[in-house]
Order: C-alpha cells, then structure tokens, then sequence
C-alpha cells in the first residue's frame, strides 16, 4: 500500500530538473523529502528549442512555484562528483548532498558537433543560433533526418530568408512510414527546404554559412560511469523493469539517462514522450523503496510519433506499441494543432503533479 504522507527521514535526491528529473521530483516527493539539483532556476521545454531558434521569446518555466507546494528544496548548483558508496553528491558550489535514495536525469546533449568550428550550432546553442539567423541571408545546413532535424529545418525553412538544407546520412523520417515520409519530404518542398538523403557529412564537409547539428544524442552519464554505475552500449543508465540501475540498488534513473524498458515496448528512445513516464514511476519507486511500499514495474506503450513541420503544417504518425509505424498518419494543419497540444500538456501534466 502507498503511504501519502512526506517521511522527514526518506531523502530522495534528484539530479536534473529536466522532464524526467522534474517528474521524479514531484512524485517522489508525495512521500519523501525531496531535494533537486539543478544549475537553472527554470524547467526548460527542451522540445521547443527549434522554436526558440527560430525567434520564440522563451522556453523557460520558473521553478519555484513548480517545487513550492510539495516543499521540494532546489539546489541551483551543477552536480559534479557523485560517490555511490558514500551516497554523497559534489556540486560545482562546493556543497555535499547526502541521500537515501538517488534519481539521476540529467538528460543527453547532442553528440559531435564539429567542435572549434564557429559555423557549428546545436539545439543546445538555439538561442545564439537565432542571432546568427538575424545577421543573415545565407546558406543554412541542418544535419540529421530524424525528428529534430526534421522540425529544425522546416522551422527555419518556414521563417527564414536563409536558403536552408537538410542532409542525413540514411533517409528523412527513418522511424516514419512510407506515407509518413512523404508527407515530410513534400512540406518540407514547399517550404523551400533542399533534401539531400544518403550523405553522411562531417561539419567541414559543408558549404554552409551556418550549420546546425542534430545528428544524435548521447546521455549525459558520465558522472554515473565515474562513479561505478553500470551503462549498456548505448551510454544509457542499465535499470530493472523498476527504474533500478541493476548494479547500485539505491540508484534510480529517469529520462535520457536511463536505458528504461517495458515488456510491451522494448527499449525505450530517448524523448519528452518517455521521460515524463519513467520519470513518474522512477521517483514513486525511489520513494516508495524508503516507505516499506512496493515499488511498481514501469508501465508504458507508444501510440504515436507527432511533429511540427513549421506553424502550419505537421504529422502524427500512429504506431505500435513497440513504436513501429502503421499505414495511419494525419497531416496538415489537424496535425500542428495536435502538436502544440502534445507539447502544452507535457507542461500541463508537470503542473497537475505540482499540486
Ligand atoms: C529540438 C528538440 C526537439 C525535441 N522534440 C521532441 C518531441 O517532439 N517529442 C519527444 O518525445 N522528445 C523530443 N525531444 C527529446 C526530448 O527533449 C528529450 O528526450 C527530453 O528532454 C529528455 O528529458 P530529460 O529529463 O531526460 O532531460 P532534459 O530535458 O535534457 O533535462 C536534463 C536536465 O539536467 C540538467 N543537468 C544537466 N547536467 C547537469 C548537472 N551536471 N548537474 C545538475 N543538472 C544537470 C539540465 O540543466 C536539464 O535541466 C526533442 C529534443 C530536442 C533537442
């Protein structure tokens, strides 16, 4: 049975104040005494940093009122060190957080990016992106043809004089259907974007003014691997069907850290769509784990990819459980509106767990 009440003597840390760390937060905090560790004082919607490179003011949510009802305390700090024997976290202020119970969701980044090399930008860099974007015309080259490439360029193809292209090295959509894919290579025509498929391209291959990188992601865990946690092959976190790392059982992991998997779905990818689930039963497990309560295994199915092709335009594709695509896509305009909604409840759903 679950208990409702916060137990002053469970303490659960959580690294990373992202969709998955946030989540894991909130839940765990329903009965534990929560701190989360995090440099900024925003949760940042990391699904709209190609909005925010294309001229959106903000992607930002402060997180004080976020945290305040459920008495979690924020440390605006940077973790550096964690020692898992000690159960000790460094941060980069000089503090020492000890903990119970461990949530590690610090996320990914993006994965080789041309360092030294001045043209070079990534989602992580969106913001300086969209100046550069203001010093223009010129030629734009977004690199990788999987959904953030995708949204990228038909994002900038939509709102900038720039002449922008889209290289990958296999084909636009790979996750797509036939007809999915279709769709994605006729907006992205008409919105002035030139695909090149089946070129794979290092930054200094380019004859580009700009370019933007979003080839792959790679989870941040290198303070996991330091301290001794297991990483599968894929630098993911190696959990249980509990969200527990198999080889420090006072460990849990949430969002792109985490190599979470479900009986129906497989090996989970790394995304929005996934982090807020895993971070949901992740935290009432490391919670539930103090209390004497029985952790639960992670429940979870895909239904649908979804989006954005610019403002006006997008694509929801339906898929299997296991995340594999079917005939059924919708497109258009039904599809953006479908997008923007995915994308406000996400926020929606962290606010509801808020109360
Ligand atoms: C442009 C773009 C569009 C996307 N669109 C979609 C989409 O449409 N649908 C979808 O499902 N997914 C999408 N994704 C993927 C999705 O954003 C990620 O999978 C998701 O953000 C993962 O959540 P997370 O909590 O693991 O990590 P993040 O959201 O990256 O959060 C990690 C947090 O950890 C913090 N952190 C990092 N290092 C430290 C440290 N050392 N100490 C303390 N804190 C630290 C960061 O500040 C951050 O707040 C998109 C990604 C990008 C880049």
């Amino acid at each position: 049975m679950e208990t409702t009440k916060q137990d002053e003597s469970a303490r659960v840390l959580v690294l990373g104040a992202g969709y998955g760390g946030l989540m894991a937060a909130l839940r765990a905090a329903d009965h534990a005494t929560v701190t989360l560790v995090d440099p900024s004082s925003e949760f940042t919607e990391r699904v709209r940093q190609h909005e925010l490179a294309a001229g959106r003011a903000t992607i930002g949510h402060p997180l004080a009122p976020l945290l305040r009802r459920k008495r979690i305390r924020h440390v605006p700090a940077r973790a550096t060190a964690l020692d898992a024997h000690q159960r000790i976290v460094t941060t980069d202020s000089g503090e020492k957080l000890g903990y119970d119970r461990l949530v590690y969701a610090l996320g990914s980044r993006t994965r080789g990016t041309g360092d030294g090399d001045g043209r070079v930008f990534t989602s992580e860099t969106a913001a300086q992106l969209h100046k550069r974007l203001q010093d223009g015309p010129g030629r734009l080259v977004v690199v990788g043809g999987g959904a953030t490439g995708i949204e990228t360029a038909a994002e900038l193809g939509e709102v900038t004089d720039w002449e922008v292209e889209l290289v990958t090295a296999g084909q636009v959509g790979p996750s797509l259907s036939p007809k999915g894919r279709a769709h994605v290579r006729e907006v992205l025509r008409a919105l002035g974007v030139t695909l090149r498929e089946g070129a794979a391209v290092t930054p200094a291959d380019l004859d580009a003014d700009a370019v933007v990188w979003n080839a792959s992601l790679q989870p941040n865990t290198e303070l996991a691997t330091a301290a001794g946690i297991t990483v599968g092959a894929d630098g993911r976190i190696t959990v249980d069907e509990h969200l527990r790392a198999v080889s420090h059982p006072d460990v849990y992991a949430a969002g792109d850290a985490a190599g979470a998997w479900t009986r129906d779905a497989g090996a989970l990818r790394m995304a929005c769509a996934t982090a807020l689930p895993v971070g949901t039963r992740a935290g009432r497990n490391a919670a539930a784990d103090l209390t004497g309560d029985e952790p639960r295994p992670l429940r979870f199915r895909y239904q649908a990819q979804v989006l954005s092709l610019g403002r006006h335009d997008g694509l929801v594709q339906k898929v299997r459980r296991d995340d594999s695509p079917t005939d059924l896509v919708v497109t258009g305009r039904l599809a953006a509106l479908a997008k923007e909604q995915v994308v406000r409840t996400t926020v929606r759903t962290l606010r509801l767990a808020a109360r």
